[in-house]
């Protein structure tokens, strides 16, 4: 899912392309009217947040100028304007959903997932392996059909698991691409983590499981994907 984020405030800005990474998003950032309006008519985004008062060009332009060009992108417009009038006014020029400042990262992160539940409906967004399906709309995940709760960390490290089916993952790399840069190496989150997932995800005696590879990390296994693999390979 490709986001862009049109803010000026660089502390608001950081603080949601960062929490909308974690949550493994691709972000891209803008802090002018302008330069937004140019890049989110020349790039294919799944969703941009729009701040409204922006330097340039503000950000009820833009989102009539996207509007009167037939670019149908999902808007969230961010403000911290918070009368009716305001809101009424974002919303009948053809924005999605409207959040004041402040806000919280939980709050909008549900509001971007209720609008890409909407958007992508028709687009294939659910990862498998086994009997284990990760949906990466509502970051939800499923077990022969039962739903599966996982926290935000959680569902970040199963989807690099699942990416990345069959493969042996160093842990340095699961570091690198669930956690960031902040995590100590010596620390020992990763197992922590991996012995909460496997205790959401595995049944005994069923497909996939996550094993350890010692000294190097973790994969997780599929059996009916390397099984699929070999009669390829035949
Ligand atoms: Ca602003």
């Amino acid at each position: 899912m490709r986001v862009l984020i049109i803010e000026d405030e660089i502390k608001i800005a950081s603080f949601m392309k960062n929490g909308l990474k974690q949550e493994r998003y691709e972000v891209d950032l803008e802090t002018n009217g302008r330069d937004g309006l140019e890049l989110a008519m020349n790039t294919q985004y799944d969703l941009i947040l729009l701040d409204v008062m922006l330097p340039g060009i503000n950000g009820i332009e833009i989102l009539k100028e996207l509007r009167a060009n037939n670019y149908n992108v999902p808007v969230i417009l961010i403000s911290a304007l918070d009368s009716t009038e305001d809101r009424v006014n974002g919303l009948d020029f053809g924005a999605d959903d409207y959040i004041s400042k402040p806000f919280s990262f939980d709050e909008l992160a549900a509001r971007i997932r209720a609008i890409l539940r909407r958007t992508q409906k028709h687009k294939s967004t659910k990862l498998h392996a086994g009997e284990l399906t990760l949906d990466t709309v509502t970051h939800l995940a499923y077990r022969d059909n039962k739903e599966i709760e996982l926290t935000t960390k959680e569902y970040s490290l199963l989807m690099f698991l699942m990416i990345n089916k069959n493969k042996v993952l160093t842990r340095n790399s699961i570091t690198q691409n669930v956690w960031g840069e902040d995590l100590d190496k010596d620390s020992n989150v990763i197992d922590v983590y991996i012995k909460k997932l496997r205790s959401k995800i595995e049944k005994k005696g069923t497909r996939p499981t996550i094993q350890s590879i010692r000294s190097v990390g973790y994969r997780l296994r599929d059996d009916s994907a390397l099984e699929e693999f070999k009669n390829n390979e035949n």
